[in-house]
């Protein structure tokens, strides 16, 4: 049976409960222990792929096909787990099992209520795998105190209750806002917001406190009266230079040994922090810099493409460079030469996106960084974007589009290089889709395997030729236009088993221009960078030389 941490938070949001959850779960398999996190959101939403990312930031995909919140990104990130459908579930999801039981007459005419209905299909959501792991980390999101919050506080005040004792914890976090008038760090919100989750019930083991300034002992004695917290479990979190230096931060405040203590386990196993020290070594040691171009449709929230710029990041850590990243909004290359913009760079990535809004600039962008020789990452979209590009200007199908801006606009306009995809094969499946489909959880989702062409630039970046990736797309690039697009130049590196769907496509000749219809950076870790990004930033370190 697995020990659980339930992770909460209060006071304001973005507090970083991702975060510490992620640095928590890397502490203790520093200790030897295995580990799961999982997410439940309260808001609405059946899930968050419908969310624009303006509001919500990134969509995160799991193998199995799930479009996840953010946070799990993280997760993956500092664990290495990958995540699963059963590691994020929303109120929206949950509401929505419970009225499909209810119309299935599974409550055997009961009059369904929040408590017991809604909180018991929680607390069998979190229960799921209980056996697998030593721990399992459950952050709920939000704040103590929404009212959409509340039957989950209520479900795991429940589920604790339910396992023997001991075997669950609550850990939450808090800040301390510093009143520069006063020179005084307030420790009462964070008692406001203590006597909020006691009111209903839960008496948190450890508090995590953010704070810009230093705690005095004297602060965090109070907390730990006021809060019914002992001293020791009152963590400071201090801001950090990199989110990544958030395990040995947390390790050296001692959350790992509170979170352990609470549980009643002694002796602790002994940590191995080495991984961590590599990663820090690796930031901190990083020699020169790389500049990279993302040209992109939403770069006013940088969390919209959260997992591209940490895998960027990592791909400087395998390099011992620092990468920095610029977002540039796609649109501005509709009416101005790309030129001048991207000439300081050293390397262009477009990222995945949807809709027609600044593609035109994209697929400039590509074009610019096909004729300079500059190293090109095109994900998802942006590799779409590079095959239309060669289309139109190496193959002669001057109309070349996709049918998605076609669909988007009513009317057809465009010879659809990229099209619609409405069956394909996953596993031993045949999968469909219509038109007409809802927009949620109805594109090719989730991890499909590739091979690779023995001898091409893709196959040298991975080392292998069979590869597994995640997908989120609805259209492809259409196989038939293969062969007239290779004898321009444009080398089809990558397909699907059965050779019908186009994964990878590369410039030969070209120092290094790859496009790949998934999302590489989804599987990128800071002690594991992924390939393309290693191969893409070490591409970017080359081309800064030449000039
Ligand atoms: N809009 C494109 C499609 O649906 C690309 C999606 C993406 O970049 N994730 O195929």
């Amino acid at each position: 049976m697995a020990r659980y941490v339930f992770i909460t938070g209060g006071v304001v949001s973005s507090l970083g409960k991702g975060l510490a959850s992620a640095a928590l779960g890397a502490l203790l398999q520093a200790r030897g222990y295995t580990v799961r996190l999982r997410k439940l959101d309260p808001y609405l939403n059946v899930d968050p792929g419908t969310m624009s990312p303006f509001e919500h930031g990134e969509v995160f995909v799991t193998d199995d096909g799930a479009e996840t919140d953010l946070d799990l990104g993280h997760y993956e990130r500092f664990t290495g787990v990958s995540a699963r459908k059963t590691d994020s579930v929303s109120s929206g999801r949950i509401y929505s099992n419970v009225l499909e039981k209810e119309r299935r007459g599974e409550y055997l005419g009961k009059t369904i209520q929040v408590i017991p209905h809604v909180t018991n299909e929680i607390k069998d959501f979190i229960n799921i795998g209980d056996n697998e792991v030593d721990f399992m980390l459950c952050e709920i999101g939000g704040t103590v105190g929404d009212i959409e919050g509340l039957p989950f506080f209520e479900a795991i005040r429940q589920f604790a209750q339910d396992k023997p004792r001991g075997q669950c914890i609550f850990m939450h976090l808090t800040l301390l806002p510093y009143l520069a008038a006063s020179g005084e760090l307030k420790t009462k919100p964070t008692q406001h917001s203590v006597k909020e989750l006691r009111s209903i019930g839960l008496q948190p083991d450890v508090l995590v406190c953010r704070s810009e300034h230093p705690i005095p002992d004297k602060e965090r004695a109070k907390i730990a009266l006021f809060c019914n917290v002992r001293p020791e479990a009152v963590i400071p979190a201090y801001d950090l230079k990199s989110i990544y230096e958030a395990p040995l931060a947390y390790h050296r405040v001692g959350l790992d040994q509170a979170v352990l203590d609470a549980f009643g386990i002694a002796p602790a196993p002994k940590p191995d922090m080495t991984r961590w020290e590599d990663v820090m070594d690796r930031l901190d040691n990083a020699e020169g810099e790389v500049r990279v171009a993302i040209v992109g449709k939403y770069v006013q929230l940088e969390d919209a493409y959260k997992s591209i710029a940490e895998a960027l990041t990592h791909g400087g850590m395998a390099n011992r460079v620092r990468v920095k990243a610029e977002w540039i909004d796609a649109e501005i290359f509709e009416r101005e030469d790309p030129a001048p913009h991207l000439e300081r760079f050293n390397a262009i990535l477009v990222p995945g996106g949807f809709g027609e809004r600044g593609t035109e600039g994209k697929i400039r962008a590509a074009q610019y960084a096909r004729e300079k020789g500059i190293p090109y990452l095109g994900i998802c979209l942006g590799m779409q974007m590079a095959v239309i590009e060669a289309a139109r200007n190496l193959a002669g199908v001057t109309d070349a589009g996709s049918e998605e801006f076609d669909h988007e606009a009513g009317q057809k306009r465009f010879t659809p290089v990229v099209y619609h995809l409405k069956e394909w094969v996953q596993g031993n499946h045949r999968v469909e889709r219509k038109v007409s489909d809802d927009k949620g959880g109805t594109m090719r989702l989730g991890a499909y395997s590739a091979s690779l062409k023995d001898g091409s630039k893709v196959a040298e970046v991975y080392g292998a030729t069979e590869i597994e990736e995640r997908h989120r797309h609805r259209y492809e690039v259409d196989v038939k236009y293969r062969e007239p697009l290779e004898s321009c130049g444009l080398v089809f590196s990558g397909m699907s088993p059965d050779g019908r769907l186009p994964e990878i496509v590369e410039h030969k000749g070209h120092p290094w221009f790859i496009g790949v219809q998934f999302h590489p950076e989804l599987k990128s870790k800071p002690f594991a960078p992924h390939p393309l990004f290693a191969g893409f930033v070490k591409a970017a370190l080359e081309q800064s030389r030449l000039v």
